[in-house]
């Protein structure tokens, strides 16, 4: 089977529609996909109906902004209870985090010249609940200050760069807690990408599969031939799952189509024995996967 495990739609930073990236995986020739947008559930009810007309198998899921040692975590939560209401109230805290500092990042924008408006931005946000980076970065191009998000991400929006601004961010250990206790699967989004890197060595990962940890993404666009190849020998040391993806974002980031890089079948089939005995341990209603 072909399995794609992380992408997004218009529910958080992606460039289509829930519906239109179930439509584009059946197109890329994927049997399962997972909508997992930034802290958000969002699109998964347009998601699930798109996918059981289409013939693909959903996952539902969720990236969620962590922190580690001062670095930024990408957490994938897959089939969690987005109602579990201390895992909910967590999600709302950082999404305030990410609107709040968007006025900040303008007026620093504004400071350095540009002519960009909040209301610039929220034209671009459409539905989405998770207003991020390259929301701002779409209102540059259609001011025709940049000519696509990379540009805006390599000239104004990355870490030390006039329109980087930090924002909330709940602390890893915590968030595996929470996503174990709302019935979910805790899986690290490209570990090894930029950022997390220095944080994520052997022993910590060990740390964080005491605490719940389930998987590690392996096979993503971050990853070079000898990180994929070690961070399996690690994923083989911890007996953690591993899983494979094209953190798809529409035509908003190069060099991550559909189906770019997959999980492999096994592996799918433990993610969902880990989700069903987690979803029987916390006791919680969580979402079916579509049509496996
Ligand atoms: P934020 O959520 O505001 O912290 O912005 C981070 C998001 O921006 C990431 O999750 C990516 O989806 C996206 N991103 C980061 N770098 C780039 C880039 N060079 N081009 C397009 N999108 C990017
Ligand atoms: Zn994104
Ligand atoms: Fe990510
Ligand atoms: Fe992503």
């Amino acid at each position: 089977m072909r399995i794609d495990l992380h992408t997004h739609s218009t529910a958080s930073d992606g460039t289509q529609s829930p519906g239109d990236v179930m439509a584009a995986a059946v197109a890329a020739g994927l049997d399962v996909i997972a909508l997992t947008d930034h802290d958000s559930a969002a699109g998964w009810s347009e998601a699930a109906a798109a996918a059981a007309a289409l013939g693909v198998a959903l996952v539902p899921g969720m990236e969620i902004s962590t922190k580690l040692d001062g670095a930024g975590v990408h957490l994938l939560a897959y089939l969690p209870d987005p109602t579990f209401q201390p895992f909910d109230a967590e999600l709302s805290r950082i999404l305030a985090g990410r609107e709040g500092r968007l006025k900040v990042m303008i007026e620093q924008l504004r400071a350095a010249g540009l002519d960009l408006t909040v209301a610039d931005v929220l034209a671009q946000v459409g539905l989405a609940p998770a207003i991020g980076r390259p929301h701002i970065a779409d209102a540059m191009i259609a001011k025709g200050i940049v000519a696509s998000r990379d540009q805006a991400f390599g000239h104004w929006l990355s870490v030390g760069m006039p329109g980087y601004v930090e924002r909330y961010a709940t602390a890893l250990t915590e968030m595996i807690g929470l996503v174990n206790a709302a019935g979910g699967v805790a899986v690290i989004a490209h570990p090894w990408g930029r950022g997390s890197r220095r944080v994520l060595d052997a022993d910590t990962v060990a740390d964080l599969k005491e605490a719940g940890l389930a998987g590690i993404e392996v096979y993503h666009q971050d990853h070079s031939p000898d990180d994929r190849m070690q961070l399996r020998a690690l994923a083989a040391d911890l007996d953690l799952i591993v899983t494979g993806s094209s953190d798809f974002h529409g035509d908003g980031k190069v060099d991550h189509d559909l189906a770019c890089n997959l999980t492999p079948d096994d592996q799918l089939e433990r993610l969902l024995t880990a989700a069903a005995a987690s979803a029987k341990k916390s006791g919680r209603r969580t979402p079916p996967v579509v049509g496996l």
